[in-house]
């Protein structure tokens, strides 16, 4: 069984690796979703939804949300982001984390192996 929670922060980002230079820095309303994977326990849940946000909020969301992506981790573009917070939950059932830049561009991550993650 899969469960996701979906999150939203707001900050700021510019790629830069990109052939022509840096992209200015600009803002978007970011999404998150994290889905988790397990088997549903004896209480009728695979993973408490109020654990996982108390978690999501205190690892990731407050390091992130109204900041510059750029001072937390660099060329934050969304598939590295989706890489950040794999990281900072991998203790956790991890099945799929889904980071949405912009309305319809978004990136997922399912723990495939990413040298450049490390
Ligand atoms: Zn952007």
């Amino acid at each position: 069984m899969r469960i996701t929670r979906e999150f939203t922060f707001e900050a700021a980002h510019h790629l830069t690796r990109l052939p022509g230079g840096p992209e200015p820095n600009h803002g978007h309303t970011w999404k998150l979703a994290v889905t988790l994977e397990g088997p549903v326990r004896p209480d009728g849940m695979v993973y408490d939804f109020v654990r996982l946000g108390e978690i999501v909020r205190r690892r990731i969301l407050k390091l992130v949300d109204h900041r510059d992506l750029n001072r937390v981790l660099p060329n934050p573009s969304a598939e590295r982001v989706a890489l950040w917070c794999w990281s900072k939950l991998k203790d956790l059932p991890l099945a799929e984390i889904t980071v949405h830049e912009c309305q319809g561009c978004f990136a997922t991550y399912r723990g495939e192996p990413e040298p450049e993650a490390r």
